[in-house]
């Protein structure tokens, strides 16, 4: 089942991609395994999926402890994708290769003090507030690029991209001017950033699944897909 649907899920990102003449290969598959068990992720990654996504620190570190023996020689990435408390950094930047939630500067300077203690250099995004709806977490659009510029001097944290998610919607079509609004605050950043501080993101992590195909044609670089891939196609 697993299986199939994995499937299922990469010739519909190939197709995606290709429809707007994307490199397949340009578009990176996050499974998200939130609320799925250890036996569940060993499937996923024994098919080859090499990235794990969770959205809370204390499920990811028990699921990463657990699972790490047999996926060793599997090896695969983690991301955290939900909210990050500052308070829960230092166990984030433990486990984490990419933190996609970063929102404010303050968390930015526990991660950064954090990651420094460890010797390593965080790989982080910006998770931006889209449709400015008061129950979603993320920086204000407007308050972006001065968090951008800020976090440029913390060198133990590199800043690569932006991440957002899109209102629920019926119809997949209607989360585009979301995606859009995206790309164009990652082309903005680059635009004013890349110059005086060779500041360069490249990573739009958008689009799950829901929409990661609308997503995926508008710029998406990383799509976060749990829900196809652990119980298939819903509609
Ligand atoms: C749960 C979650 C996803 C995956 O959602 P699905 O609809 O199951 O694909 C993606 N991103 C974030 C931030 C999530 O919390």
């Amino acid at each position: 089942m697993i299986s199939e649907n994995l499937a299922a899920v990469t010739k519909r990102i190939t197709i995606a991609a290709k429809k707007v003449n994307r490199d397949p290969g340009s578009v990176k598959l996050v499974c998200v395994t939130k609320g799925r068990t250890i036996e569940q992720i060993k499937v996923a990654a024994s098919l080859g999926v090499s990235d794990i996504g969770e959205n809370r620190v204390q499920e990811a570190v028990e699921k990463y402890n657990n699972l790490k023996p047999d996926t060793s020689n599997l090896k695969p990435k983690w991301h955290l994708i939900g909210h990050l408390q500052t308070n829960k950094a230092k166990d984030a930047v433990r486990i984490f290769d990419l933190i996609h939630s970063v929102d404010s500067f303050k968390l930015a300077q526990e991660i950064h003090k954090q990651a420094a203690k460890i010797n390593k250099v965080q790989d982080v995004l910006i998770e931006v507030n889209i449709s400015g709806e008061p129950t979603k977490f993320g920086v204000a659009p407007e308050k972006l690029m001065v968090l951008a510029k800020d976090m440029i001097s913390l060198y133990n944290i590199k800043l690569s991209g932006l991440m957002a998610i899109a209102p629920v919607v019926e119809n997949p079509q209607a989360a585009r001017p979301y995606f859009v609004k995206l790309r164009e605050l990652k082309e903005e950043i680059n635009n004013s950033l890349l110059k005086a501080y060779s500041l360069k993101l490249m990573t739009l992590s958008m689009g799950m699944s829901q929409d990661y195909e609308v997503a995926i044609e508008e710029g998406a670089t990383m799509v976060r897909i749990g829900t196809a891939i652990f119980e298939g196609v819903t509609k």
